[in-house]
């Protein structure tokens, strides 16, 4: 391991002196700065950061870059991602825009099950390349911690398959990556009449043996409108609590589902979506600890109405922002862009947009207290900007790449 100096940085943003695990309402506007700082990291952790004018050095450093006219930032942390799966989507889209029903594309190879039947057919081996190739484009785009989601198996194999290629990248990336189980995704074409007998399927089959190979950090259930309904959902994760995992639901995304409450009755971390948000949702949120993520790309890609972000926000609600990069509704795992993507259709600040897409994600992944603000103690993840006038332009400039260097775990990517 090495020890790193960043030296004369024109602004370092996204300190954290106190210790805080997520941002909330008004303390969303508010990302702590030093002008004229230093930042040192020593064996892929920040040891030590200040006013220039308050550096001396003490030790030998094995690289030394100089800032000067450069603003640092955290690293992104994404807490929303399908980023395993085999293939592309890409004719689908084509011919959606084309008019195409719903019907016709599933007949030419779309929709969640023909992803399914896609990562059936694909190897383990070959699943692992096609997602580390997509993880390392991630990380160049400045992601350094990623939460990745199973359910394109449908069935045990194939969910195990998908697990495991989660636990290998584990270990073959310097991210930090966190594994869910979304244990009920779409209904396989087999049980298409009896989806109860699915989740009684996913209960006694697939979770037992997830949990045997300790292969989920979390649970996932799609709970909307037209996918799996209150009870079932509840069934699931009353089952998932017995071997210990803690949700994170799919909710609100096609309607008014109920899926934020069961997920606040169930601690859930996060609740992601949230097109369909009302009162009665941000008054269930408020009194929880779960974490409202929207996901703009998706919204994007599939013209969904947007998530009412500010109305959350101005209600005291903290806000994350995650990519949901996956091959039918979000191609995308750049962060950088979803954060535009907030500022401009959901009116937030891009001080809100910066602390959605670190701390606030960091939180909904259950890593916060080391990872996604600069503190001491934290892992070494930052971002080096090129010479832009303001931290405004970072994502005003919402198409330009200008991310100059990418620090993980206290080395240069
Ligand atoms: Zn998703």
């Amino acid at each position: 391991m090495s020890n790193l100096l960043i030296r004369n940085i024109k602004i370092l943003w996204g300190v954290n002196r106190n210790g805080f695990l997520k941002k909330s309402g008004v303390e969303m506007s508010d990302l702590e700065s030093i002008d004229d700082a230093f930042l040192c990291i020593e064996n892929g952790k920040i040891i030590e950061f200040g006013k220039m004018s308050d550096f001396s050095q003490t030790s030998d450093f094995d690289e030394i870059i100089d800032a000067s006219d450069k603003m640092v930032i955290p690293s992104f942390v994404d807490s929303h991602t399908h980023l395993v799966y085999a293939g592309s989507r890409e004719i689908e889209y084509i011919d959606k825009i084309k008019g195409l029903t719903y019907e016709e594309i599933a007949k030419r190879g779309g929709g969640i099950l023909n992803s399914a039947k896609l990562l059936h057919e694909t190897s383990e081996d070959e699943l692992f390349e096609q997602s580390l190739h997509r993880i390392r484009e991630i990380e160049k785009q400045g992601t350094c911690a990623v939460e990745i989601k199973s359910g394109y198996g449908l069935y045990p194999k194939d969910e195990l398959k998908m697990l495991r290629v989660i636990q290998r990248l584990k270990t073959a990336t310097r991210l930090t990556i966190k594994s869910t189980f979304l244990a009920a995704h779409a209904v396989p074409a087999e049980f298409k009449t009896r989806q109860s007998e699915y989740v009684d399927f996913v209960v006694n089959e697939t979770l037992p043996q997830v949990c045997e190979e300790n292969l989920a950090d979390f649970v996932d259930v799609f709970c909307d409108k037209g996918f799996f309904t209150i009870a079932e959902t509840n069934r699931i994760l009353e089952a998932a609590a017995a071997h210990g995992l803690r949700p994170k639901i799919h909710a609100n995304e096609l309607d008014f589902s109920g899926g934020v409450q069961v997920g606040v009755k169930h601690h859930a971390l996060s609740v992601d979506h949230l097109e369909y948000v009302g009162d009665a949702e941000i008054s269930a949120l408020l009194n929880s600890k779960t974490m409202p993520t929207i996901l703009p790309g998706a919204a994007l890609f599939l013209n969904l109405p947007h998530a009412p972000a500010r109305k959350m926000i101005d209600a005291g609600l903290p806000i994350a922002v995650a990519s949901d990069f996956n091959p039918g509704s979000s191609p995308s795992g750049n962060m950088k862009l979803m954060l535009s993507l907030a500022m401009i259709n959901h009116r937030m600040t891009v001080r809100e947009c910066l602390n959605a897409g670190t701390i606030n994600t960091a939180y909904a992944m259950n890593i916060s207290d080391f990872c996604g603000s600069i503190k001491i103690g934290n892992d070494a993840d930052c971002l080096i900007l090129k010479e832009i006038p303001s931290l405004e332009f970072f994502l005003y400039a919402y198409g330009s790449d200008l991310i100059e260097t990418v620090v993980l775990k206290g080395q240069i990517v």
